[in-house]
């Protein structure tokens, strides 16, 4: 159901193109295909992803002869799981230690829904019953660490701060001793999202991150990569840009609710291949939904 809602918006698009595009053609032939490439690049699935699910398509058709393009539609959905579940490494399970810290660690440039993911995680956590601390690491965005406390506030989660502009790998200590110290099951790390340099970026991240396998060996669990999916090509370059600066676990591909374009989970876990891990579908605390491929395919299309 949240799949469905969270995708009205890719579905009105997208799937209102591909049954339009059906109606128009009886027989598929090369224009239909056509037709379609143009269909899927414009909901963003990114043109490698595209060319090769046209391959796939052709081929699919080829071999079970198919002629009539409504049952076109069905392979359609069938290639777009594979492609999604194709290569290593597709599963959106989290990392999370058995009676032990988990830390994760989180990426991604301002405004993408950083802290807002973390809320929604931590409120995920917590009703599962476990405990968790917020670490406020990005010390350099005015209003970041309030921010944070807002969430903490509202999810019920202790937020662990210094003053703004102070080190966050000072931040990251501090938030593990506490953690450690009450005995915590989850602790979700906030950093500082500037792009502008790179290689400040690259030597903040991996301060922080090695203060944290220093304190707890085979941490951070996880490194997610926050990306707004209603950036969409803007947000693979930023992938790419991340994924040289750090080893990115997973995405959190948010704001899916916002955009006509939602193939660009596609597109991320094609060429990247890092898995997408949850996708946020709204802004309250439990939009976030761990992602599912099948769900999303038939919330493309139901
Ligand atoms: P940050 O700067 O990366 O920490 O971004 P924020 O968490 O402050 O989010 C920026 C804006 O995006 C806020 O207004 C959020 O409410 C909104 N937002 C975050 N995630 C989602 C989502 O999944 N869907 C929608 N519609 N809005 C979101």
């Amino acid at each position: 159901e949240k799949f469905r809602d969270g995708l009205t918006k890719t579905r009105d698009s997208f799937s209102g193109k591909v049954n339009d595009l059906v109606a128009r053609y009886r027989k598929v032939d090369e224009d239909f295909f056509e037709e379609l490439e143009e269909i899927l690049i414009q909901a963003d699935v990114g043109f490698d992803t595209v060319m090769e699910l046209i391959d796939q398509l052709k081929y699919e058709v080829k071999r079970r002869n198919i002629t009539d393009t409504a049952e076109v539609q069905t392979v359609i959905s069938e290639k777009l799981v594979d492609i999604y579940n194709s290569g290593e490494n597709q599963t959106s399970t989290l990392n999370i230690q058995d009676n032990a810290l988990t830390v994760i660690l989180f990426v991604g440039v301002n405004g993408v829904g950083k802290t807002t993911t973390i809320g929604k995680l931590a409120h995920k956590f917590i009703t599962e019953g476990k405990s968790v601390f917020l670490a406020a690491g990005d010390t350099f965005r005015a209003g970041a660490i309030d921010q944070l406390e807002v969430w903490g506030d509202r999810v019920g989660a202790p937020v662990i701060k210094q003053a703004e502009g102070s080190d966050p790998a000072a931040v990251m200590f501090d938030a593990i001793q506490a953690a450690k110290s009450r005995n915590a099951d989850i602790l979700l790390c906030d950093t500082a999202g500037r792009l502008q340099n790179k290689v400040n970026l690259m030597k903040e991240l991996e301060k922080v991150k090695r203060v944290i396998e220093r304190e707890i060996p085979g941490a951070p669990h996880e490194v997610l990569l926050v990306l707004d999916a209603t950036t969409g090509q803007n947000a693979l370059i930023q992938a790419k840009t991340f994924k040289e600066a750090t080893d990115v676990t997973g995405i959190v591909l948010s704001k899916l609710d916002g955009t006509a374009k939602g193939g660009i989970v596609l597109a991320i876990r094609n060429e990247l291949k890092i898995p997408v891990k949850f996708v946020g579908l709204g802004e309250r605390m439990d939009d976030l939904q761990e992602f599912d491929p099948e769900k999303y395919v038939y919330g493309l299309f139901a």
